[in-house]
């Protein structure tokens, strides 16, 4: 008797503890479902982002999911942070500015140099029809690629290597996005853009770079300058700055 009521209560403890884990794990998840809409208003539109898309595709990606367990509770704060590899996730506002700035269409075929946690790649994918994306550090990389096709996106292709190359056998692209910095604009970059493509990099020295948005017009590049920002920096295979 006494062993069947503590198989018993055994059973209840853990109906409950499962229970108690579940009731944790849905009001975590209802927590960030309001932190990202207020990241949205607060940081993204309020600042002046109007494209439907981009705050769409803000709206939906999971942004926590995108960093590591150890910063997640600041995945909606505004600001960058740490994903690993010395590297960082860029702030939401840089993200939505930079997607918003390249003006895609549905139809669009982007290339990303700079995978860090796939988030950004994420966002892109929400809006255009291909993303083609290269990281140079391996471990990042490959994580980026295994989290993004756990959730879902099939036009997401990762590719491990330099970026300063970019991705001749999918090229030309309509749209090209670079979120670590070079001195110079990269030529292979510059060749790998459509007639009337646009192309979103941040050019500079290490500590100031400034935010450039380049439209490709018969062969020449319309050059405008939009933000200074602070980005990673590009990196050959040795790790020497581009
Ligand atoms: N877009 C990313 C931000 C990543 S930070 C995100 O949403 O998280 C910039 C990334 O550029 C880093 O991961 C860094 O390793 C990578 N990087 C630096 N030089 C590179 C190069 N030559 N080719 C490809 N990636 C490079």
């Amino acid at each position: 008797m006494i062993i069947r009521l503590t198989k018993l209560s055994n059973a209840c403890l853990v109906v409950l503890i499962t229970l108690l884990l579940a009731t944790t794990c849905i009001s975590k998840a209802q927590d960030f479902n309001r932190l990202r809409e207020k990241m949205v208003e607060d940081q993204i539109a309020r600042r002046g982002i109007k494209s439907k898309p981009v705050l769409e595709a803000m709206r939906k990606v999971e942004r926590h999911k995108f960093v590591p367990r150890n910063v997640i509770d600041g995945a909606y704060n505004d600001h960058p942070l740490p994903i690993g590899e010395g590297q960082t996730i860029s702030q939401p506002y840089i993200v939505a500015f930079m997607t918003e700035a390249l003006a895609l269409k549905p139809t669009d075929r982007v290339l990303e140099i700079g995978t860090g946690s796939g988030y950004q790649a994420a966002i892109l994918g929400e809006i255009a029809e291909e993303v083609y994306t290269i990281e140079i550090v391996e471990v990042l990389g490959q994580r980026s690629d295994s989290l993004l096709k756990k959730i879902g996106y099939q036009n997401i292709f990762v590719r491990i290597g330099d970026g300063y190359l970019g991705w001749p056998e999918a090229a030309p692209f309509d749209a090209i996005i670079v979120t670590c910095s070079p001195s110079k604009i990269p030529q292979p970059l510059q060749d790998q853009l459509k007639d009337g493509g646009r192309m979103m990099i941040p050019v500079g020295d290490t500590f100031t770079q400034e935010l450039v948005l380049l439209v490709k017009e018969k062969d020449k590049l319309k050059r405008q300058s939009r933000l200074p920002v602070r980005f990673v920096p590009m990196r050959d295979s040795s790790g020497k700055r581009y």
